[in-house]
Order: C-alpha cells, then structure tokens, then sequence
C-alpha cells in the first residue's frame, strides 16, 4: 500500500508532449515540445522549471493541469494516473492541481465583483450557501492579504498585484494539493513581486501547499524553491537542489541562465565571468542532432553533435544531461561561444 504522507504530490515519468504544426509556422510539420521530461514535486515542495521561451515549460505545465495530453509518459498526482480518469473523477482530480497565470486579469469576468468570480470557484469543491458561502469567500480573501470588503468589488478596481491574489484566492477555493504559477510574478513590479513571494511563503507554511513555478526569471526563484529543473527543447537538462544550483551549476546551459541573473555584491559580480551563449534557440521542429543544446555550447565536443547525452545522476542526488564529466560553475573561464 501506498504511504500517502510519502507519495509525490506530483509524478512526471518520461513525459513527451508533440503537437503537430501548420506549414508557414516552424515549417510544418510535428513539433516535439516536451521531449522524455522525468520530474516529482514532493509534498511541500517548491520547484521551478525555468528555460527560455519555447523550451516547453509551459506545455509541461498544461499537460501536468490536463489542458493537453501527453502522447506518450505517465504523469501521476498523489500517486494516481491523470491518464485513467475520466469524466467526474477526472474533473475533480484535476481541482488538486491549480494553475495560476501571467495575466490576472484573463481570468477574470471584468463584469463579475470578485465576490461572485472566487464563490463560482468554490462552488466547485464546496457545496455552500449563503452565509457560509460569503464566510469562504472572506477567508479566501483573508488568506491572500484581502479583506472581506473588496468581494463587492469590480476586477478593474485592483492593482496587478492585488489581482494576483484574487487568482491565487481563486485557486485556493479548489483545496489544491499543487499549485502551478506560471510566470504568474514575472509582470508584476519589483514590490509588488516581493509581496506575492511573501505571501507564497506564507500560504505554503499554513496550508502545506506545493508549489510549481514555472518561469524564466532565476532571481525571483531564488527565494522561493527548493529545487530547479531547467528545460532546453523540451528535455530536462539539468534537476537539482537550488543551493547546488545556483552555487554550482552542472550543464552548460544552466551556467549561462544563473550568470545573466545580477549578483547585489558588486564585488563577486565583477568577479563573476558570464557564461555567453550565442544565437536564440533553435527550431523546436528541427532540433539539432545529439545534444539539442550543441549549437549554442561554449564547451561542445565533437560527441555533443552526435550522441544524446544520458541524464547521470550527481553525488549531491541532482540529474544532468552533458557528456562533460564534471560540473561547470560559475566562475568557468569563458570559451568563446561556437560561430
Ligand atoms: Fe555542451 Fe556537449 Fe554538454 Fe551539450 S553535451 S551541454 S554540447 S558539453
């Protein structure tokens, strides 16, 4: 029997996600957007899943919410098969899992007051009424920092980041288990930002939540996971604790992306060298042979064009996917990137 107190909240195994494309956008054909991604999300755990765009992070996170099927690879939430269900159980099942995205304010009916937006919500999980349906919704409110006045309130009334709390309100009326935030910070301003990482860290201690970020802003991760897994064409290149991460990347790839993030030491950044990669990412329908990421490595070997690397696992417990033996840290002398 399962432990349910241990089972992965959330279980990705050899995850591949293809769509197929018209002519005239990356050349027709069939586009391999998540490409063997294997990932857990423990109970009470926070990862990020970071990449450039058209890495495939948010496709991940549309097939873990069942907004597409995978078309081949299993994902797994609380230890049962998104795969197997169907109907009901499929609906509610999929309540565990709430996402939260970049714009607020698409997900709200500008004509509706937020009362009535996070009471439809709670009404998918809750059978309640009146009084204690209004109660709800004021401890909904409570709980992301609002007050039970602001349900009379219109959506156009509220800052950015005062509407990302009514979506993480929204999304805490399903009861999640995980929730998904995508690039659900990144547009928000710097003190806005912070408020919301705040509240996350605070949500996360009183409801036991987990957390998936899904985003391209390593700085702002920094704060709030406690793990990293990096996407590059839709493979996992890189799965690690955030301390072993950010101190001492292990791919290439991952090198580049924490190098660009400004160190507030101005002295460790002066000393830090950027890892440079060249040229934007490649045609996810035509990915480079071998290692997907050759054409871009400062480090590339005449095996990278030929032959996939296989994920190793680290003496730390993290995964890379390089044929380089060792770890690539920050302070790596930089190679010129390959013309
Ligand atoms: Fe670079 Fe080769 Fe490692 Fe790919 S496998 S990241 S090309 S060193």
């Amino acid at each position: 029997m399962i432990d349910g107190a241990q089972t992965p909240v959330l279980e990705m195994e050899d995850v591949h996600v293809s769509f197929r494309v018209r002519a005239g956008g990356w050349r027709g054909g069939r586009v391999q957007a998540v490409d063997g991604v294997s990932l857990t999300v423990e109970r009470g755990e926070a990862l990020a899943l970071v990449g450039e765009s058209g890495s495939g992070k948010s496709t991940c996170a549309r097939a873990i919410t069942g907004l597409v099927r995978p078309s081949d690879g299993t994902i797994r939430v609380n230890g049962v098969e998104l795969g197997r269900l169907h109907g009901r159980a499929l609906r509610e099942h999929r309540g565990k899992v709430q996402m939260v995205f970049q714009d607020p304010y698409s997900s709200l009916d500008p004509s509706m007051v937020i009362g009535e937006s996070i009471a439809e919500v709670v009404a998918l999980t809750d059978r309640l009424r009146g009084k204690a349906l209004k109660d709800r919704v004021a401890e909904l409110l409570g709980l992301v920092g609002l007050r039970a006045e602001h349900a009379t309130r219109y959506p156009h009334e509220f800052s950015g980041g005062q509407r990302q709390r009514i979506a993480i309100a929204r999304a805490l009326a399903r009861r999640p288990e995980l929730v998904v935030m995508d690039e659900a910070i990144s547009a928000l301003d710097v003190s806005s930002q912070a408020q919301i990482i705040e509240l996350l860290v605070r949500l996360r201690a009183e409801l036991g939540l987990s957390y998936l970020f899904i985003s391209h802003d390593l700085s702002a991760m920094r704060a709030l996971v406690d793990r990293v897994a990096v996407l590059y064409l839709g493979r996992l290149v890189e799965i690690r604790s955030a301390d072993e991460f950010y101190g001492d990347p292990a791919h290439p790839y991952s090198a580049s992306l924490i190098t660009a993030v400004p160190t507030p030491d101005p002295v460790a950044q002066r000393k830090r060298e950027r890892v440079v990669i060249a040229g934007e990412i490649p045609d996810p329908a035509n990915p480079p042979s071998g290692c997907t990421f050759h054409t871009r490595c400062p480090h590339r070997m005449d095996v990278c064009a030929q032959q996939r690397p296989a994920t190793r696992e680290l003496p730390d417990g993290g995964r890379v996917a390089c044929h380089l033996p060792g770890p690539v840290s920050a302070t790596f002398a930089v190679s010129a990137p390959p013309a």
